[in-house]
């Protein structure tokens, strides 16, 4: 059963590693941890985003969520429609495939994810007739609804995709996305292709859908701004681990890790946007040689001996905010010290 307190996806331990081998001429050979150990849920009708410098293995999260590459370990717990709880990490692509239907993607490139060759009808009927469905009426009845749920009209059908802009093409996009009534949607920087008037478009339309479809979604991006705008809650990720995760509001008004702090104080006026490298003091550590402890020790102001050796876990913290109880996590040794003195 799916209610609102039951987790829709439940990831637990998530690691990527890739085997890094050392050419002849090369000692660097040895593990790319790009995914360390990620926890996280996504609630029914919940968008929960993750947010990161590049390299910090967001993107990684969302590709070993899809299956897109097999994990290392751990499991992703997908509580599915028939009411059943499957661990997606060990299934293989024949068992996962009633279940691509009520999982789907958003792309981040609108110009290369549609077939040129195709009209918009045969693009947005694809998905159905993989999942069986033959029928040309019914077929022709779900695409133009869906066309027109991402503000198309149904005349568009017939036209290619070279004859719209990249905003239109982004809608097909998405109405190609929900054809099949996904349930869990994985949108990695579904607008960073995108000029700033038409992402704001863009967000209006997944905003409105994930209401009407009753959606969740795991939005990936470097984009605070818009992050701020669309997410429930927030997880913060730093060199392959989460190293907080708060409701949208709580995290950007009083974080509670240092990295996030850095990251505001960083990006003090948020239409600056995005999350670069080069923002924050200190060098981003080698993901391939990752420093021992807290991996942001190196640029942390707050670091002691204890965070070079020991590595912080994901703690939960109860806060009251306007009278509400709200949970979130920190994974910083003094989170007490720092923030609750
Ligand atoms: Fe900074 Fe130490 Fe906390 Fe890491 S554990 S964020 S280095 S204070």
């Amino acid at each position: 059963m799916n209610d609102n307190t039951t987790p829709l996806v439940e990831v637990e331990g998530l690691q990527m590693h890739f085997s890094m081998k050392g050419g002849a001429f090369s000692r660097r050979a040895g593990v790319i941890k790009a995914v360390d150990g990620v926890d996280f849920k996504i609630f029914p009708n919940e968008t929960f985003g993750l947010v990161g410098e590049s390299g910090c293995g967001k993107t990684t999260v969302g590709r070993a969520i899809l299956k897109a590459m097999q994990p290392t370990s751990g499991k992703v717990i997908y509580n599915s429609k028939n009411g059943g709880k499957i661990d997606l990490v060990p299934m293989t692509n024949k068992e996962l495939r009633p279940f691509r239907q009520e999982i789907q993607m958003i792309f981040q490139d609108p110009y290369s994810s549609l077939s040129p060759r195709m009209t918009v009808q045969q693009i947005l009927e694809e998905p159905l007739r993989l999942a069986g469905h033959a029928d040309k009426e019914y077929l022709y009845e779900q695409a133009k609804e869906m066309i027109q749920q991402v503000g198309l009209r149904s005349s568009h059908l017939m036209r290619y995709p070279h004859a719209f802009s990249g905003g239109q093409r982004q809608r097909i996009g998405i109405a190609r996305s929900l054809i099949t009534r996904p349930r869990f949607i994985v949108a990695d920087e579904a607008v960073s292709a995108l000029d700033v008037s038409v992402q704001a478009q863009i967000l209006e339309i997944l905003a409105e859908l994930k209401n009407k479809f009753n959606l969740s979604y795991l939005f990936i991006s470097h984009d605070l701004s818009v992050v701020k705008y669309l997410c429930d809650r927030v997880g913060v990720m730093y060199l392959g681990r989460i190293v907080e995760v708060a409701p949208t509001d709580i995290l950007f008004k009083t974080p509670l890790h240092p990295y996030t702090e850095a990251l505001m104080h960083a990006i003090p006026d948020i239409n600056e946007r995005q999350i670069r490298s080069d923002i924050l003091a200190g060098e981003i550590p080698d993901a391939a040689n990752p420093p021992s402890g807290c991996a942001f020790h190196n640029r942390c102001k707050y670091a002691k001996d204890k965070c070079q050796s020991e590595t912080p876990k994901l703690r939960e913290f109860t806060d009251t905010f306007n009278g509400k109880e709200i949970f979130r996590q920190s994974a910083c040794h003094f989170v007490e010290e720092i923030y609750y003195k």
